[in-house]
């Protein structure tokens, strides 16, 4: 087993992944930028490094400060969690070059599933079916419109870099491509350095729907189940499901047999995740992530399993150890991600927290690194904790969800709780009848 674990971010995940090495008795190295000196992740680690000035760029995308700390500190594996470097295959190649374990997939895996069109052809070659589109980057405004009239309006322009929703332009018919082409265009350039883009037909209610897989380096592919991440603002997740509402166990099987055999044939190793719209019954394959997802609690609670544990013994060379027949499903888990913002407007709400009080009892979880008194630093992701339940009906935990919503309590900055116990009373989500575009509808009608 490793030595010792550095993990490279902040917040909430640093603090989840902290978790599962105490348990495994390896000591963790934290690292931080000059704001996040008292931050949770930092005090509950064995041992912490300051890594630069608040902003990112400066500390925690900062690789040759990351590098040094972890030689320093002796660290033989680091731990990316998700954001920052986690998806940057020259940074795993970098600490695999440094004599240190990446944890996560290789580098060559990574930079596959990072652009989008290189991923898309490679999972169309495996016969994983795709959303209509673009047949590879579309290079000017006149190869968008030939691609557009092919594949029928309304499209969807999308950034080859994208992430985090941005890069995304929809044309609802031929006299907004331009428009929406240069757009796109121009925010994938400012966003990821990079402003090839590809085009997709745009689908009018499909629900989003991702497959959580395990792999380890003898060939063994297992997927834990699917999440219906379907709640959405801006094309950002703000809710999800373990499993999803509108899939039957025999299509979750289904699709696992064919994600499952695709990473297979190329040689996947540790956790990933395959995004998929879906509708009309049918799944379309959108992106592939290489890393732990926000998200993961939900498989983890209906699964009975600790995904980071899982990642840290494939990274160490150990098998699976168990087949795709051993993996149960229990119950239905819904995840709400708490942010730092006005309920209302989205602004974000940065300072410090007066009070903190997290719910609990049965079947709930909170993935948070607030505490009274802690300040919620401007410079990074507004997400401030994940409020996670399970229980044996879907029903049931809806109804332990608007439990545990009251009982969290946090003062001094605005968060989103206000929002998620508005979604909980209402009818549709209730009903878990809502597509991708619901939330923002319902955001909208105040
Ligand atoms: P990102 O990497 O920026 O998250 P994705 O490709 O994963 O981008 O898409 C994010 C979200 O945008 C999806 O979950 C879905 O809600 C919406 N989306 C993406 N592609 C389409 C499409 N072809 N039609 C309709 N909605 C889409």
């Amino acid at each position: 087993m490793f030595q010792k674990i550095l993990i490279a971010n902040r917040g909430e995940i640093a603090l989840r992944i902290q978790r599962t090495c105490r348990e495994l008795g390896i000591p963790t190295v934290a690292v931080h930028s000059t704001a996040d000196s008292e931050a949770m992740h930092v005090r509950l680690a064995d041992e912490s490094v300051c890594i630069g000035p608040p902003s990112a760029k400066d500390s925690y995308l900062n690789i040759p400060a990351i590098l040094s700390a972890a030689e320093i500190t002796g660290a033989d594996a680091l731990h990316p969690g998700y954001g920052f470097l986690s998806e940057n295959a020259n940074f795993a190649e970098m600490v695999e070059a440094h004599a240190m374990t990446f944890i996560g997939p290789s580098p060559q895996h990574i930079r596959m599933m990072g652009d989008k069109i290189t991923a898309k052809a490679a999972m169309a070659a495996l016969g994983v079916p795709l959303v209509p589109g673009s047949d590879g980057a579309v290079p000017d405004i006149a190869a968008a419109r030939a691609a557009a009239e092919r594949i029928g309006y309304p499209v969807l322009i999308k950034a080859a870099a994208g992430g985090g929703g941005r890069g995304m332009k929809v044309a609802q018919r031929p006299e907004d491509l331009e428009d929406a082409f240069s757009v796109a265009r121009t925010e994938a350039r400012t966003a990821f350095g990079n402003d090839a883009v590809y085009l997709e037909k745009y689908l009018d209610r499909p629900r989003h729907i991702e497959l959580q897989i395990m792999a380890d380096s003898f060939g063994n592919v297992v997927h834990f189940g699917e999440r219906d991440c379907s709640l959405q603002r801006r094309h950002q997740k703000l809710l999800e499901e373990a499993g999803s509402p509108a899939l039957t166990p025999r299509a979750r099987d289904a699709l696992g047999l064919v994600a499952t055999q695709a990473l297979t044939k190329i040689g996947y190793r540790n956790a990933g995740t395959l995004e998929f719209l879906y509708q009309d019954e049918q799944f379309a394959f959108i992106e592939m992530n290489t890393r732990l997802q926000v998200e993961h609690p939900v498989t983890e609670m209906v699964c009975g399993v600790d995904l980071v544990r899982e990642q840290i013994r494939i990274a160490c060379g150990a098998e699976l150890g168990y087949r795709q027949s051993d993996i149960r499903f229990t119950g239905h888990a819904i995840e709400c991600r708490i942010t730092a913002e006005d309920p209302t407007t989205f602004v974000p709400s940065p300072g410090r927290v007066t009070a903190f009080h997290a719910p609990g009892g049965l079947g709930v979880r909170v993935d948070s690194a607030l505490y009274a008194g802690c300040v919620v630093p401007p410079y990074y992701d507004s997400m401030v904790g994940k409020l996670i339940v399970h229980a044996p009906t879907r029903a049931e935990a809806v109804a332990r969800l608007r439990r545990a919503l009251a009982e969290f309590a946090i003062s001094g900055i605005q968060t989103t709780i206000p929002l998620h116990q508005r979604i909980v009373e209402d009818a549709t989500f209730q009903a878990g009848d809502y597509t991708i575009h619901w939330l923002e509808q319902f955001v909208a009608a105040g």
